[in-house]
Parts: structure tokens; C-alpha cells; sequence
């Protein structure tokens, strides 16, 4: 082999090395352009899919709070006695889930159910007997509400509505301003009874003849309202007060039949919220209020006037614990159950 052809071998050796170098280097730089190309897409496509799952966590995360504050602000007696917003509440704090809300709103599943009520018989009559002193097995609330019409009872009526629960407001004449509330309440289907005109138990209870002066002054109310006296009373501080002996012995025995002898029946109650006194503690209401379920017929003593705006922000939640344990409101009838307390003066 010739100097001349060695050369030419070695360039050719070099040229192929060279060209097999450049090939390679090619190979590489597309394997890595593959390479990032599939690494780019693989990325987006995980960002995306991150995405499609982050979507409905976050709308659950936004509907819990909401579910919360609902609920907390039910029992939060400031909230609640931000008095024209009351009637609103109970209709969200059904403790449906979120989803469900608005089917178990349509069902109404929480309203009681219309009780058919015959209110020509209830004036009252002079040996017409009246109310029964014997449970029936029905389970029943005969809820009460004392002392008003007052400032309140607008409230009042609105939840019951809410509800379509009837009940029996024993009235008296301390707010003036507000009998017109006595003709509202009994034409929105609930029962009237007269508790007192004054309420004061020196003069209520001085002597028989004070009783029923007064009794009468709060029929005169009553009937300028809704054209009759009715036939159902509440004693102040009801037949079991120890409070008339201070002013009258024995008076409380003696009007138990005298006011049944002139054609009036007394209502006492077997269940109170607890209410008569100050109660700042809404839980407290309700759990006194519902402490008696273990009886069929609960007459239930609450009161709706001025002040009482913890029973206002009680109230739905007693009439839901109710509703939901199988019982159904009524108002006072003629049949309804008496409660009668013992009498100790
Ligand atoms: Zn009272």
C-alpha cells in the first residue's frame, strides 16, 4: 500500500467516523426533543385533570360554611331576636343537607297539618260544658301563649304561619295599642281566651267580685275584637297560684267552679318554657319546653309578650322538635284538654 492510498483510507475512516458521529448527535437531539415533548404534555394533561378535581371540592367547601352559619345563627339568641328577620329563619335551619334542601321544602314535611276547627261554639254559654280533663291518646300540643298582644305577636303569628301551627293566645289589656292583634291572630285561624284585664293580682284576686269585674273588662276586649266573649280562661298565674292567698283565702277553690258555673272553662298548662321568668338562654326555652314528651296531650304555657323575644327565637325549634316526634298542634276547642292543676288556696 502506497503512502498516497494510506492517506486516502485514513480521511475516508475519518469522514465515516465523523459522519457516524453527526448521526448519532441527530439521534440524540431528537430523542430529547421526543423526550420533552411527551414530558410537556404529560404535565399538562395531569394539570388538567388536578383541575377537573379540584372543581366540585371547592363548591362543597363553599357550601359547608354556608350550612354552618345558617345553623349557628339559629342558636345564637342575638341573632335571633334581630326581631324582623326571625320568621325567615326557621325556613333554612331545616337541617336538610344542602342538596335536599329545596325538595323537602317543597314537601313542606315540617308544616303541620290543617286541623279542622268549629268555632261556632265557642262563646260562651251558661251550662254548655266545656274542655276535658282526660288525656286522649292523640298526641297533642295545645301550645298557649299569655299576656299579649304585644309588639311581638306580629312575630309571633309569622313563625306560626310558617308552620301553619294554630294555637290559643290568652290575652290581656296591657298594650292597648296592639288589640288590633287579637282580631289578627283569631283570623288567622287561632284561638282567643281571656287571661286578664290588668293582670295585677291584688286587684284580680281582692275578692271574687274583683275577679269578674275584671274577667268581664277583658271580654269586652275580646268581643269588640271578634264579636264574642269566648268560653276559655286562663287564671293569672293559673288555679295552682300561691300568690291569690296573700289577697283572698280560699278564693282560687271557689273561682274553680264559679267560673265553670258561669259557663267559662279554666286552662292550666302540664309543660311551661319556663319563660314567665327572664330566660336570656334559648336552648334553655326549648329543652324546658320539650321535656315532657312522654305525654300524649301537652298543654304548653309560653308567653308573647313584650320581652320575650328569646321564646320568639325558641319557638321554631319547639314547634320543629314536636312536629317532628308525631304531634300536632291544635288550637283550644271545646274538647281540648283542661291540664287542671291542684289548687292550693
Ligand atoms: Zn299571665
Amino acid at each position: 500500500m502506497t503512502e498516497r492510498e494510506r492517506q486516502r483510507r485514513a480521511r475516508a475512516i475519518k469522514k465515516r467516523r465523523q459522519r457516524q458521529i453527526r448521526q448519532r448527535v441527530t439521534i440524540a437531539v431528537i430523542a430529547i426533543a421526543v423526550f420533552l415533548v411527551v414530558v410537556v404534555s404529560v404535565a399538562a394533561h395531569q394539570r388538567k385533570k388536578k383541575e377537573a378535581q379540584n372543581q366540585p371540592q371547592q363548591e362543597t367547601s363553599r357550601n359547608i360554611p354556608a350550612v354552618q352559619e345558617t345553623s349557628s345563627g339559629t342558636q345564637n339568641p342575638e341573632t335571633e331576636t334581630a326581631a324582623p328577620e326571625v320568621s325567615e329563619i326557621p325556613l333554612e335551619q331545616t337541617e336538610v343537607p344542602e342538596e335536599t334542601a329545596p325538595e323537602a321544602q317543597a314537601e313542606n314535611t315540617l308544616r303541620a297539618a290543617d286541623y279542622p276547627v268549629d268555632r261556632s261554639n265557642f262563646a260562651v254559654q251558661p251550662g254548655v260544658p266545656c274542655g276535658n280533663n282526660h288525656m286522649t291518646e292523640e298526641k297533642v300540643v295545645y301550645l298557649t301563649l299569655d299576656d299579649g298582644p304585644s309588639y311581638l305577636t306580629p312575630q309571633f303569628l309569622d313563625v306560626l304561619d310558617h308552620y301553619n301551627v294554630k294555637c290559643t293566645f290568652f290575652v290581656t289589656a296591657q298594650d292597648p295599642e296592639y288589640f288590633y292583634l287579637i282580631r289578627e291572630a283569631y283570623d288567622r285561624g287561632h284561638t282567643i281566651g281571656l287571661h286578664s284585664y290588668s293582670h295585677d293580682y291584688a286587684t284580680v284576686y281582692s275578692s271574687p267580685e274583683a275577679f269578674f269585674a275584671d274577667l268581664d273588662a277583658i271580654g269586652q276586649v275580646v268581643a269588640d275584637q271578634i264579636g264574642y266573649v269566648p268560653a276559655f280562661i286562663r287564671f293569672p298565674g293559673g288555679s295552682c297560684n300561691y300568690v291569690s292567698h296573700d289577697y283572698c283565702e280560699g278564693i282560687m277553690t271557689y273561682l274553680s267552679t264559679a267560673v265553670q258555673e258561669r259557663g267559662y272553662q279554666y286552662f292550666d298548662w302540664n309543660c311551661s318554657s319556663g319563660d314567665g321568668a327572664v330566660v336570656d338562654d334559648v336552648n334553655q326555652l326549648i329543652a324546658a319546653a320539650t321535656s315532657v314528651d312522654y305525654w300524649e296531650n301537652i298543654v304548653l304555657l309560653s308567653h308573647d309578650c313584650g320581652g320575650k323575644e328569646t321564646t320568639l327565637a325558641a319557638l321554631p325549634s319547639i314547634i320543629e322538635y314536636y312536629l317532628n316526634n308525631g304531634y300536632e298542634f291544635r288550637p283550644i276547642t271545646r274538647d281540648a284538654f283542661t291540664s287542671h292543676q291542684e289548687i292550693f288556696n
